[in-house]
């Protein structure tokens, strides 16, 4: 298990808006799940953009956290561009690596954590209140 820390409102897009795409500055080849934590640092600039604004972005959802694990997905693949262009849609950067993220499970609470920029390996007590956490949920569904 990896993470990656992404600041808002770009990892609430990842979360609840279909941002399959992370953007980010090294490659890497890491495959497999990932925790997506939302940095201390806000995007403000990003708030007020069609992209973010048509994932549905909403500074009162839970998910809207900082500081916190708020999904879990698959990192799939890794474009790395040569060229000007590739097909990674709408939410690639040019000049960046585009991580591709599969599968996104939401938390139903963020969990607040401690990120470091990049790529970096959570904690095992922090992977296990993560998968407590979907234990729960899947349980609370059945009961
Ligand atoms: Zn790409």
């Amino acid at each position: 298990m990896q993470a990656i820390s992404v600041q808002q409102p770009w990892a609430f897009a990842i979360a609840r808006g279909g941002k399959t795409v992370s953007n980010q500055a090294l490659p890497t080849a890491y495959r497999g799940p990932i925790l997506v934590h939302a940095s201390m640092r806000v995007d403000l600039t990003a708030c007020d953009s069609p992209l973010i604004q048509a994932a549905g972005w909403d500074p009162r959802d839970p998910l809207a956290a900082i500081g916190a694990i708020i999904a879990v997905a698959d990192l799939d693949a890794v474009c790395s561009p040569t060229g000007a262009t590739c097909d990674c849609g709408p939410w690639a950067t040019p000049g960046m690596h585009h991580w591709h993220l599969a599968s996104v499970r939401t938390l139903p609470r963020p969990i607040v954590a401690l990120g470091r920029p990049g790529l970096w390996e959570p904690k095992p007590s922090l992977v296990t209140e993560v998968t407590a956490k979907f234990a729960r949920a899947t349980l609370n569904k059945v009961t």
